[in-house]
C-alpha cells in the first residue's frame, strides 16, 4: 500500500528542489537534513557567488557530462536550464550570464539561492527537520518502509535520498547515502575526485603560491598520448595547481593515476606560435639589450614568474640580453610554451569539487529517478554515477533529478 508523507533524506542543491517540487503538487513532505543551515554547499558554490546553471543548449549541455549524460535527457526535457532560471525569478532571483554562458544570481550572493528555495519549500508547506540526522532506510521486500533517525522512525513508502557525494564532508555530504543504497542491492560505481587540484613534484610552484594565469594553455600527456587540453585560466597553489581548465584535467589524472607521473604542460603564451614568440622576444631583447635577462622580460610574463622561468631556462641571472644566444632564446621559448610540471596525483576526494562514481545509473530510472530495485526509493542528485565539468552543470543537474524524483514521487502518492 502507498502511504505518504514524500521523506526528502538531505537539503541540498537536489533535495531542496525535490521537496519543493512534490510540495508543489500537494504532497505532504517532510525534509530531513542534519545540519542546522540548509544548502551549506550551495552557499560556497561559485566561490560564494554560485554558478547556478548554464545557458548552453541541450546537446552542447549533455557533452559537460563526459561519460554519463545522456542519462540526463529525460530529466532535462522535463526541467532544464530555462526552467531553473523562470523558477529562481518566480521566487525573486534575478539571474545574470556570464562568459561561457555561466548564470549567476545578479546579486553574486549564493546564499539567494538558497532562499529562494526556502521559500519554494513554505509555498508547498514542506515541513522541514533541521539537526535531523538519517541513519538508515528501512525495506521490506523490495519496497521502502521509512527511514529510522537519531530522534526516531517516520514511516513511509516514498523516500528521496539526497544525501550528496563524499567531498567538501565539512558541508555535511558525508556519503551516507552510497552505504543505504548499496545495502539496498544497488551498485556503488567506484568513488573518484572529479574537478580536484593536483599535486605537482616540482618544489617551486610553492614560491608562485596564489598566482593566477589567465589565457594559458594546460596540456595534459602520459608519455607520448595527449590525455587532455584546455584553455582558460589557472592559478599555483602550495602543493601544484588548481584554477578551472586545472580541475577539468584532473578527470584524467584521476583515471590514470595508476600510471605513475603525468606531464602537464602549460604554454603561456598559446596565441602565438613558435615563429612570433621569438620574433616577440628579438624584439623585446632589441629593445631591454642593455638591461640583465631577469630584468628584461616585464612586458612577457607576471612578474612572479620571471625568476622561476629563469632558474628552469639555465641562464645567469645577471646576464645581459644581448649576450644571450640562440640557443638560450629556444630554451626560453620551449619553457614558455611548454612550462613543464611532473603531476604526482589528485588532491583528496574531500577536496574535490565534486564526487565521480556513485549509484550506478543502470539501475535507476532515469524518467522517475526510481531505484529499479526497491519500490518508492528515489535518487537525485551528486549521489547518482553523473558528474559534469564547471560551468553549472553540476547544479544543474542536481535541480533537475531533484525535480525530477520530487514530481515522480508525489506522482507515486496520487498527487
Ligand atoms: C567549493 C565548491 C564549489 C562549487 N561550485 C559549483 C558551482 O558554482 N556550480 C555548480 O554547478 N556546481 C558547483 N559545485 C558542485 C555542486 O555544489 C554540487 O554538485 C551540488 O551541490 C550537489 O547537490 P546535492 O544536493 O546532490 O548534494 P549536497 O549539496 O552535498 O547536499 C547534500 C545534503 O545532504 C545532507 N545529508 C547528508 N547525509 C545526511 C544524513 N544522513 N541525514 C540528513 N542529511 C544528510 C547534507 O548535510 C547536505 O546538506 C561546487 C562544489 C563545491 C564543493
Amino acid at each position: 500500500m502507498t502511504t505518504g508523507p514524500v521523506i526528502v533524506i538531505g537539503g541540498g542543491a537536489a533535495g531542496l528542489m525535490a521537496a519543493g517540487r512534490a510540495g508543489e503538487k500537494g504532497a505532504r513532505v517532510i525534509l530531513l537534513e542534519k545540519n542546522r543551515v540548509l544548502g551549506r554547499k550551495v552557499r560556497i558554490s561559485g566561490k560564494g557567488r554560485c554558478n547556478v546553471t548554464n545557458a548552453g543548449e541541450l546537446r552542447a549541455f549533455i557533452e559537460n557530462y563526459p561519460g554519463n549524460g545522456e542519462f540526463l535527457y529525460s530529466a532535462f526535457h522535463k526541467f532544464f536550464n530555462d526552467d531553473l532560471r523562470q523558477l529562481l525569478e518566480s521566487l525573486g532571483v534575478s539571474l545574470k550570464v556570464e562568459r561561457g554562458g555561466r548564470v549567476f544570481p545578479q546579486s553574486d550572493q549564493a546564499a539567494d539561492i538558497v532562499n529562494a528555495l526556502e521559500r519554494y519549500l513554505q509555498q508547498g508547506a514542506v515541513e522541514v527537520r533541521r539537526e535531523e540526522t538519517v541513519r538508515k532506510i528501512l525495506l521490506e521486500k523490495d519496497c521502502v518502509t521509512g527511514v529510522k533517525t537519531d530522534s526516531g522512525t517516520v514511516n513511509t513508502s516514498c523516500v528521496i535520498v539526497a544525501t550528496g557525494g563524499k567531498s567538501y564532508t565539512a558541508t555535511g555530504s558525508t556519503g551516507d547515502g552510497y552505504r543505504w543504497a548499496h545495502e539496498a542491492g544497488h551498485t556503488i560505481s567506484p568513488l573518484r575526485p572529479a574537478l580536484a587540484p593536483l599535486n605537482t613534484r616540482e618544489e617551486w610552484v610553492k614560491e608562485l603560491q596564489g598566482l593566477s594565469l589567465k589565457n594559458v594553455e594546460a596540456v595534459l600527456r602520459a608519455g607520448d598520448k595527449v590525455l587532455g587540453r584546455e584553455f582558460g585560466e589557472m592559478l599555483f597553489t602550495h602543493f601544484g595547481v588548481s584554477g578551472p581548465i586545472i580541475l577539468t584535467l584532473s578527470r584524467w589524472v584521476a583515471r590514470a593515476e595508476a600510471h605513475g607521473d603525468l606531464l602537464l604542460q602549460i604554454n603561456l603564451k598559446p596565441s602565438l606560435d613558435v615563429e612570433k614568440l621569438d620574433n616577440r622576444l628579438q624584439r623585446d631583447f632589441q629593445i631591454y639589450q642593455r638591461k640583465q635577462i631577469k630584468n628584461a622580460l616585464d612586458d612577457l610574463l607576471p612578474k612572479r614568474l620571471i625568476p622561476i622561468i629563469i632558474k628552469l631556462s639555465g641562464i645567469a641571472p645577471e646576464k645581459f640580453v644581448h649576450q644571450i644566444t640562440r640557443k638560450e632564446r629556444a630554451v626560453l621559448i620551449e619553457l614558455l610554451t611548454a612550462l613543464p610540471l611532473f603531476v604526482s596525483g589528485c588532491r583528496p576526494l574531500d577536496e574535490a569539487i565534486v564526487t565521480a562514481g556513485g549509484v550506478s545509473l543502470k539501475e535507476v530510472n532515469p524518467k522517475t529517478m526510481e531505484s529499479k530495485l526497491v519500490q518508492g526509493l528515489y535518487f537525485a542528485g551528486e549521489i547518482l554515477d553523473i558528474d559534469g565539468y564547471t560551468g553549472g552543470y553540476n547544479l544543474q543537474a542536481a535541480f533537475s533529478t531533484g525535480y525530477v524524483a520530487g514530481d515522480a514521487a508525489a506522482n507515486r502518492l496520487g498527487y
